[in-house]
């Protein structure tokens, strides 16, 4: 009989969906929620890898005593983030090799399609992890997780994927709640919000790399469900909510799905969905997006524009679309099955521009667009960086402003159609190395640089960001809680968790120097 569980984040990182601390993820939320479902007296204990490596004793000793452990992982780039570390994969076989005797499930990215190491490396398989667990659930965790207590062992099958949200709309409002566990809660949490889940593209079959398309026909989420449960979270004291969990948040309750890899978005939905949240939650602080496909603006300029500036009227400033335009290489683009040529990529950086630029009450314009860029792709040469470096001076010399240039290698995933093609893409980075560091770095000094400069010129007033973690030489890092938020280094050391206000005084590529303005009481 389960009776306590205790979910250990291991923290995600996924194309659609964050969760890596300040911000917190579906699942623990689903598993929680799907287990409160069945019975609200469940003790539940959630505990980030964070936390438990700052008290390992007390978390074993915890974990020890449950009836059940659940391991959620799979953050692509361990060791990158400011808000946390996420579990490497000998701190995952270690810990479970530790608790040997209990019964540990292992849920998220890591269950589904291997345990990633990073963009440019393959993914550990599944099959390699098995021994560790009573089961890998690559299936969705709320299904798992339901039949388990209702019916047991036996009865609960870790592949199942939901078919619709019945289930999945239950478990996130019984979910909220343990938002209140986790240690960024009264402060910059950040909540992620799915909306749907699959891509509209996979008719044509999706891009090379991406996972998303196996997932097969898009199914939605209601606004009437989302606000519910935004509802939910805000009476459990989320302030900070990304709408971020899904490939192309134009493309929400498109009615040409199946239809078009490029549906029409439905301005409507998106407005019942915006206003509905900001109506039932209405101290909200933070209201932000993540991943729009640039071909949806494209192939419907006018509907993506009566989107947009939806989605500019109800969200928060400070927000950004993350283009996955992945490369300005017609090549790679035709080879990998990607979403927009060149021109076309540039156009819809434009048209983002010409609509959110302007600049909100935290000091920052309201919608800038992100772009990622994508190495190792078949098709690949050196032309590629060329291209590549000669697209994005472009864009900065016809005085657009890019949010951020996000630079990866690519990760070859497990059931993905660049998983037949790992030798390739391993040959590729391999053979490109030296030139993919070269143009990171002019990248670097040419591009962003330029573009924090325009985005937060000298004097500009930064306002709500959250003091984080104490830098060496004296600074101290603060951000606002939303989407890819520029790093502020405040000068000298301040008290962590508190809420100040700053000038921009020196512009760096990555990051901003800033004195504190206001400091909150
Ligand atoms: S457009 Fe491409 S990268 Fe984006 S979700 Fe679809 S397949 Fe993945």
């Amino acid at each position: 009989m389960i009776r306590k569980i205790v979910i250990l984040d291991g923290y995600t990182d996924e194309p659609a969906g964050l969760g890596v601390p300040p911000y917190i993820n579906v699942y623990p939320r689903l598993i929680a929620g799907s287990a409160w479902s069945i019975d609200p007296g469940m003790k539940i204990y959630y505990w980030t890898i964070d936390r438990a490596r700052e008290n390992m004793g007390e978390f074993m000793k915890i974990a020890d005593s449950s009836d059940l452990v659940v391991f959620i992982a799979g953050a692509e780039v361990p060791g990158k983030y400011i808000g946390g570390k996420p579990i490497t994969l000998e701190e995952l076989l270690r810990i479970t090799t530790l608790l040997k005797d209990k019964d540990k499930i292992l849920i998220g990215p890591a269950a589904r399609y291997g345990f990633g190491h990073g963009g440019g490396s393959l993914a550990v398989q599944r099959a390699k992890l098995k021994n560790y667990f009573t089961e890998i659930v690559y299936g969705d965790p709320e299904i798992y997780i339901y039949h388990l207590l209702k019916y047991g062992w036996e009865k609960a099958e870790p592949w199942r994927l939901r078919e619709d949200y019945d289930l999945t709309n239950k478990a996130f409002i019984h979910g909220a709640k343990i938002i209140e566990q986790h240690p960024n809660h009264g402060w910059n949490l950040v909540v992620e919000i799915e909306t749907y889940r699959g891509c509209p593209r996979w008719i044509g079959g999706g891009c090379s790399f991406c996972i998303e398309p196996r997932y097969g026909k898009p199914i939605m989420r209601e606004p009437r469900d989302i606000v519910a449960e935004v509802e939910a979270l805000y009476k459990f004291g989320a302030r900070h909510i990304r709408i971020g969990r899904q490939p192309d948040i134009l493309a929400y309750m498109s009615r040409k799905i199946g239809e078009e890899e490029y549906p029409e978005p439905n301005p409507e939905a998106l407005r019942q969905l915006f206003y509905g949240i900001r109506n039932n939650a209405p101290g909200l602080r933070v209201v932000h997006i993540d991943n729009v496909n640039p071909g949806t603006i494209i192939y419907n300029r006018m509907k993506a524009i009566e989107a947009l500036k939806i989605i500019i009227k109800y969200h928060t400033p400070g927000d950004v679309a993350a283009l996955g335009i992945e490369t300005f290489d017609p090549k790679v683009v035709k080879a990998n099955n990607l979403k927009v040529y060149p021109d076309e990529a540039v156009e819809a950086v434009r048209i983002i521009n010409k609509y959110g630029s302007i600049r909100g009450w935290n000091g920052l314009p309201h919608l800038l667009p992100g772009i990622n860029l994508l190495y190792g792709l078949p098709g690949e040469t050196k032309e590629t960086y060329r291209l590549n470096y000669e697209y994005l001076k472009r864009i900065l010399e016809e005085g657009l402003m890019v949010r951020r240039i996000n630079i990866r290698k690519v990760a070859v995933l497990e059931n993905t159609p660049l998983w037949l093609k790992k030798k390739i893409v391993e040959n590729t980075l391999r053979r490109h190395s030296k030139i993919y560091e070269k143009y990171r770095l002019l990248i670097m000094k040419n591009i962003d640089l330029r573009m924090m400069e325009r985005i937060t010129p000298p004097g500009t007033l930064l306002r709500y960001l959250y003091t984080e973690k104490k830098l060496r030489g004296g600074f101290t890092a603060a951000r606002f809680p939303g989407s890819y938020p520029i790093l502020v280094k405040l000068k000298g050391t301040h008290p962590i968790g508190r809420i100040v206000d700053a000038h921009a005084e020196s512009i760096a590529a990555k990051s901003v120097t800033g004195i504190i303005a206001i400091r909150e009481a």
